[in-house]
């Protein structure tokens, strides 16, 4: 590493709060699917910021979207409306086939927005204050106090507790242990259509039917945390697609705005129209002109670049190439996901492999200790996972060569 970069790294450490265990590298600019570091290394990026950057780097018509609208205005308030949230609400509208939007600044303020939608929805039925939400165990919302208290990973809340109230958790797809927390109080069930940081788990599609029967019967609203699942990344546009059902309420971010810091919350208008209302919930940023001329380019790239049809192209040979792997290797156990989202499961943590592959010039992340994610950007070509695949097998039999 030259001595500029341990040099930045070592500034950051005096002056960046130490919420992360950071990889020792610095990145400085990226081209398609390729980043570099300070130093000028190259690295094949299997990662897209963590299934934000789906459409490449230096995207000229992106970045071209975003330049224009620069130079118009970047920022208005809620109080009036802008020409680009309008524009990005009717993409989402019609790639959802769901009614209302409400941008948000990041994944967990959309959670937030669900969280109070449902307890809303409920409040306006029966007056009280004392509805529940059951979330799952091993899912991931984020980092507020609202999407800490539905994120069903101890580790993660302890600290901070007390959390909001009237949060109980089941598992994915073991409806029993979900029927099992259901009350008369019950105002929302919420999940992620694939759970992502919890270790690349899809939802079934009997889990997903029988939820959403039971909200239909109980009038429970159904909400799926579509942040990292969403955007193509399974091959279709929000993983729920597939099933054949709808939720009732959605959060979107990570790939929504491709990078520009932009999420949001999406509702039937069953529940836009018997939810939030003026007064009821607000942002500064969200939705400002800047973030939707992000949304509305991306939707249309997805569009014109036909990502969908990559992803299920080459997220099917992604999935032929890992399972090679789990063949190849006793200390690979498994291999679990959709599309482009995927993850091999491991005898054993995965972080030493992880580094060893950001020697060679590949990134990678875990999920948990012991499974290595792949979201790469979902315009990857099969030429890309050749690549990814020859420097992951190196890695794999360097740390089993250790091991004996
Ligand atoms: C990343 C993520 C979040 C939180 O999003 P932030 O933008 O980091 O707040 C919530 N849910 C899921 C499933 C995520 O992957």
């Amino acid at each position: 590493m030259s001595a500029e970069m341990q040099s930045y790294i070592d500034e950051a450490e005096k002056a960046l709060l130490h919420t992360y265990n950071r990889y020792q590298v610095v990145f400085d600019r990226g081209e398609d699917v390729y980043l570099y570091d300070l130093d000028g290394k190259k690295y094949l990026d299997f990662v897209a910021g963590i299934a934000v950057f789906a459409l490449g780097y230096r995207n000229e018509a992106y970045n071209g979207a975003l330049k224009s609208q620069i130079d118009k205005i970047i920022h208005t308030s809620n109080y009036y409306y802008n020409v680009p949230a309008i524009e990005a609400a009717k993409k989402i509208k019609k790639i959802t086939g769901m009614d209302r939007v409400f941008f948000t600044n990041s994944g967990a303020e959309a959670i937030e927005g669900a969280i109070k939608t449902a307890r809303k929805y409920a409040y306006l039925k029966d007056g009280r204050t004392d509805h529940e939400i059951i979330a799952m165990n091993h899912s991931f919302h984020g980092r507020t106090m609202g999407a800490l208290s539905v994120t069903g990973n101890p580790h993660y809340r302890e600290a901070f507790e007390p959390m909001i109230g009237n949060i109980r958790f089941a598992d994915l797809n073991d409806f029993d242990s979900v029927m099992a927390q259901v009350t008369d109080k019950t105002c929302a069930i919420l999940f992620e259509t694939v759970q992502g940081e919890g270790g690349i788990y899809p939802a079934s599609e009997d889990f997903m039917k029988k939820i959403r029967a039971l909200c239909d019967e109980r009038d429970i609203l159904m909400i799926l945390d579509e942040i990292q699942c969403g955007m193509g990344r399974t091959g279709h546009m929000f993983a729920w697609q597939r099933y054949g059902i709808r939720p009732d309420v959605m959060t979107t971010a990570k790939a929504l705005g491709c990078g520009v810091p932009v999420g949001a919350f999406v509702m039937t208008e069953k529940v836009g129209g018997a939810s939030l209302a003026a007064g009821d919930h607000g942002t500064t940023y969200g939705g400002n002109p800047l973030a939707c001329a992000a949304v509305c380019k991306v939707i249309d790239l997805f569009d014109e670049q036909g990502v969908l049809a990559n992803v299920n192209k080459v997220g099917a040979y992604l999935e032929k190439r890992l399972d090679g792997i789990v063949e190849e290797f006793a200390c690979v156990q498994t291999r679990r996901g959709a599309g482009l989202l995927q993850g091999l499961v491991f005898d054993r943590q995965v972080g030493d492999i992880i580094t060893r592959a950001m020697n060679k010039g590949l990134v990678l992340i875990n999920a948990g200790t012991n499974i290595i994610r792949f979201v790469p950007p979902l315009i990857i070509k099969e030429k890309h996972v050749d690549d990814m695949i020859e420097i992951l097998r190196e890695c794999i039999a360097q740390t089993e060569g250790e091991r004996q």
